[in-house]
């Protein structure tokens, strides 16, 4: 068995990528290899599902622009019948004095790059926002349009429909070695013995990027990093209400009927997850979140916790970035990973950057050298100031 190029990994980075290979006009044989065909433990599926504009660096908010601007076309990228349930309430991220200098040059970023974001005051913000307790904030950036939430279920299942029809070979297995010769990969090894040939390997792993990197000699400073997700029901509906991240960094936001929160994990402290480990950690919600949620929004100090889960950030160590591009050693290996956090969102631009290094070989629609390996050779980090 032998492809052009075999994807490791078939959730929305490898399905992306598979997508806009073809869009790009890729003519060679795809081999797209994912072990789950469930989706149950990968990222995308355990994820928030929420898009938005405020990033620190430029490059972060193009890749999200091209994402929304896929969203804004759906039904002419996928048909008549696309629906992800793209809601754009916005986000609200929230800064007390000693965050207010960082928002407000953030915001100059985002306001170069176009994004619809606006800087209010505490009295502001109460005016908009008559729920929201504004004590101790100096500063909110909201999201007027471009941020929100939708469906990652429904997305991921775009991508891998529309796959078929490409002539996109799905592959049931785990890769489990990788065979290389000389400055090349020639082939993967599956767990059931199988070898396949490749032309070329793109790593789109997730969580596991940095064990699949190892398999090909190369040193990928991406683990896995256990993030909780809170359910909880409230009497108040807040139909307005937008993505709010508060100054301790965390997070809440409507799903449907209920309410989502998480972001009290730490991460100076923390260390690298058991890969099988996704029992949500409640401590987080008793001691750290709600006691931040009902003093923010006085309406939550009546809430009904109802069930959580846990999922893995794919958490790039040297600087939570992306990490996007050929190897400079292994001529014929992309890496699309490290996303830590955002990759839901930029796995779009992310998927079509590597189909132009594929097929152009050269960036043509947004520019992420600045993503590439090179500065994880050099241990340079590219850092990322917004991680939710
Ligand atoms: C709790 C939580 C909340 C998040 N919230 C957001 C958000 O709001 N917005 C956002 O943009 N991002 C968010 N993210 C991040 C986002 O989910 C990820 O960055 C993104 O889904 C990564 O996609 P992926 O395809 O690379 O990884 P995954 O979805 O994890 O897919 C990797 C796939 O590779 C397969 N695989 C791994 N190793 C092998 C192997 N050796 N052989 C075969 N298959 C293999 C796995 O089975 C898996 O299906 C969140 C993540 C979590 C955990």
């Amino acid at each position: 068995m032998h492809f052009d190029i075999i994807i490791i990994g078939g959730a929305i980075v490898g399905s992306s990528v598979a997508w806009y290979l073809r869009e790009e006009g890729f003519a060679g044989s795809i081999g797209l290899v994912e072990r789950d065909a469930s989706f149950r433990h990968s990222a995308t599926a355990l994820s928030c599902a929420s898009i938005r504009q405020q990033f620190s660096i430029a490059e972060n908010i193009r890749l999200s622009q091209f994402t929304l601007g896929l969203f804004r076309r759906l039904r002419e990228e996928f048909g008549t019948d696309a629906d992800i349930g793209f809601r754009e309430n916005g986000y609200l991220i929230l800064a007390g004095a000693a965050g207010a200098d960082t928002l407000r040059a953030n915001h100059q970023v985002q306001s170069g790059e176009g994004a619809d974001i606006v800087l209010e005051d505490a009295a502001a913000l109460a005016a908009r926002f008559p729920w929201l307790a504004t004590e101790g904030l100096a500063l909110g950036a909201l999201g007027l349009s471009g941020e929100g939430w939708f469906d990652a279920h429904q997305l991921l299942a775009l991508f891998r429909k529309g796959l078929r029809a490409r002539d996109v070979a799905f592959l049931p297995g785990e890769v489990v070695s990788i065979e290389r010769q000389a400055g090349r990969i020639a082939a993967v090894g599956m767990a059931d013995g199988t070898r396949i040939g490749a032309g070329a390997v793109v790593n789109a792993a997730g969580p596991n990027a940095g064990q699949v990197a190892a398999l090909a000699g190369v040193q990928l400073p991406v683990e896995p990093r256990k993030r909780s997700v809170f359910v909880f029901e409230a009497r108040e509906r807040f139909e307005d209400m937008p993505l709010i991240v508060d100054p301790t960094g965390v997070y809440v936001r409507p799903e449907g009927s209920v309410y989502i929160c998480g972001g009290a994990e730490d991460e100076g402290l923390e260390a690298a997850a058991d890969p099988r480990d996704f029992e949500p950690e409640w401590p987080l919600f008793e001691e750290s979140i709600w006691p931040v949620l009902a003093a923010r929004i006085p309406a939550f100090e009546a809430i009904k916790p109802t069930r959580a889960w846990a999922g893995h950030y794919d958490f790039n160590t040297l600087d939570q970035n992306a990490v996007i591009g050929g190897h400079p050693d292994v001529e014929n290996l992309y890496l699309c990973n490290g996303f830590s956090g955002h990759g839901l969102q930029q796995a779009p631009a992310a998927g079509r950057a590597i189909a132009e290094l594929v097929v152009h070989g050269g960036y043509r629609t947004i520019d992420c050298s600045a993503f590439g390996y090179e500065r994880i050779a050099q241990g340079r980090p590219y850092r990322e100031l917004n991680v939710i």
